[in-house]
């Protein structure tokens, strides 16, 4: 079956996208000051789908002055009750709710994913600003007891400008995370969208109208990373940064932040491990592992992208493994059945392929996979290597890519420092019934979330992001409200204090 949609889409196409297709900067659709554009293109097809408005330092400087307007003291956002603000998140996400098709239906154009795929991101980035709209009003400080004459209070208050950077492997869930957070706080934001998936961020821009955020809280701003989003990182205006992304990059980026001390978060790259102990249900282990590092073409920061599996099940597990990966439908990412698309590019495309044959020369055992399907659009095949060892390219780097690496072990300390000698540590998983077992891996595992019999499950409700080379800061939970508030302590003079 063929989503009707595709027909709307391709009819609606042109009427669809003709207004989102330019910069939102104070809440006007505006093109760049240069007139440059840059070309968008269906991963899927290798179609050009529009031209896009391309910002650079010109236009990042009007957005920050525009976002900077915004948050000036008594501003409408500022002495808006925050309650109010909440209300604004919740309209956004029953707006999302009211055009999840549309929204789904760019998501997959630009990024080649899963028709399915893009609607449950677009549900869940609604229920992420409902989440936030939730919490606007209960950013709580504290009454404190100084030594003294003193009476002490904090506050959260708002940072002021935010800049979000976001990457193409999940443009709406992103957006959400950040842009959501950040204005529950009372914050204002300056978001660039990857130059490869810019046009669902383009389409909240729209939403955000409509909702009646007040001119200048949000604005966003197309282009590419070396310009709009350098300008952005570096701007004397901006006080926070939260980019997602890869870890060199990331390195730009703090580089970039130095001088002004913008606060950061850093959501960066991975190379998750799993722990599978002969304990456990291996089917379940099996297509969580799949599942986990064969969605979204593997282009997820938190895939598991290394199986340490007991020798006793280890042959038992490859077999799963690979009957999961060849049972796997790869193609049209329109077609119901299709439970992967393609990947974002021909550059990526190419990256995987290297790293498959690094895999190869190194000795791994390609179980099944590695090549490329069809001529048309980057569509790659589920590929699994056994007999991986730890000084392996394709155990050591990050892929991005429906790459399935499966090592042996059978010690439990020796396969902990296996699994965390890693530049990263953003995700683990571990699989067994022994509950002490699964505390003990869980706890010791370096990651900044690690799963018990389950994996890559993240929710709106619990904080997400890294340790190590993976970065810093948390997205989602409550805990993503105290990375756009700085807190301040009041302390007053009191001429009387009794307890
Ligand atoms: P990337 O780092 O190249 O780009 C991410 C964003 O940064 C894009 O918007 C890009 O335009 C911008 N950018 C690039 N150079 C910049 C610069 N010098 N200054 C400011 N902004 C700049 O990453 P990508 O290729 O879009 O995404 C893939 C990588 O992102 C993977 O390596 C993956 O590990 C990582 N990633 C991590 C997470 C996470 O949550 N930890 C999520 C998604 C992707």
């Amino acid at each position: 079956k063929v989503y009707k949609l595709v027909c709307f889409i391709k009819e609606g196409q042109k009427a669809l996208l003709a207004d989102y297709i330019t910069l939102f900067i104070n809440n006007q659709w505006v093109d760049s000051k240069s007139g440059k554009t840059f070309e968008n293109f269906n991963p899927a097809t290798e179609e050009k789908i529009c031209d896009i408005a391309e910002a650079d330092a010109e236009d990042v400087n009007e957005a920050v002055k525009s976002a900077a307007a915004a948050f000036k003291r008594n501003s409408k956002w500022r002495t808006m009750d925050a309650s109010a603000r909440g209300k604004i998140l919740i309209r956004v996400g029953e707006i999302m709710m009211e055009q999840k098709h549309i929204i789904s239906s760019l998501e997959t154009l630009d990024a080649g994913k899963p028709y399915a795929d893009s609607l449950g991101d677009v549900e869940h980035a609604a229920d992420v600003f409902k989440y936030y709209a939730g919490l606007a009003d209960k950013s709580l400080g504290k009454t404190l007891s100084p030594d003294g004459q003193y009476f002490a209070y904090t506050r959260q208050e708002p940072i002021g400008v935010c800049g979000g950077i976001i990457p193409w492997n999940y443009p709406i869930s992103l957006f959400a995370w950040k842009v959501a957070p950040a204005l529950a706080s009372g914050n204002v934001c300056v978001i660039k969208p990857s130059e490869l998936t810019p046009l669902t961020a383009l389409h909240m821009a729209a939403i955000f109208s409509e909702a009646e955020l007040p001119a200048g809280v949000l604005n966003v701003l197309p282009g590419y990373g070396a310009t709009a989003g350098a300008t952005l990182a570096s701007h004397p205006g901006v006080r926070k940064i939260a980019f997602t992304g890869s870890t060199a990059t990331a390195r730009k980026i703090i580089a970039l932040t130095a001088n002004n001390l913008a606060k950061l978060t850093m959501e960066l790259g991975g190379k998750s491990p799993a722990v599978i102990l002969p304990d456990c249900d291996l089917d379940q282990a099996a297509l969580y592992c799949h599942s986990a590092i064969m969605t979204n073409c593997g282009q997820n920061c938190c895939g598991i992208s290394r199986n340490y599996v007991h020798a006793d099940v280890y042959d038992e597990y490859v077999a799963k493994a690979v009957a999961c990966a060849q049972n796997r439908v790869v193609g049209d990412p329109w077609k119901e059945d299709s439970e992967s698309g393609s990947v974002i590019s021909e550059v990526q495309m190419n990256k995987i392929l290297g790293y498959i044959e690094s895999g190869k020369r190194e000795g791994a055992k390609l179980e099944c996979g590695g090549e490329r399907i069809g001529s048309k659009g980057w569509f790659l095949q589920p590929t699994v290597f056994s007999n991986v060892t730890d000084e392996m390219t394709i155990a050591k780097e990050e892929i991005f890519g429906p790459v399935q690496s499966i090592l042996k072990f059978t010690d439990i300390e020796d396969v902990l420092d296996r699994c965390n000698d890693n530049e990263y540590g953003l995700a683990a998983a571990c699989f067994t019934k022994d509950v002490d077992k699964a505390m003990y891996l869980s706890h010791n595992l370096k990651g900044g979330i690690t799963w018990v019999n389950c994996a890559d499950i993240l929710t709106t409700q619990t904080p997400f992001g890294g340790f190590k080379g993976s970065g810093y800061g948390k997205e989602l939970g409550e805990d993503a409200m105290k990375e756009y508030c700085e807190m301040k302590t009041v302390l007053m003079k009191m001429s009387n204090k009794n307890s």
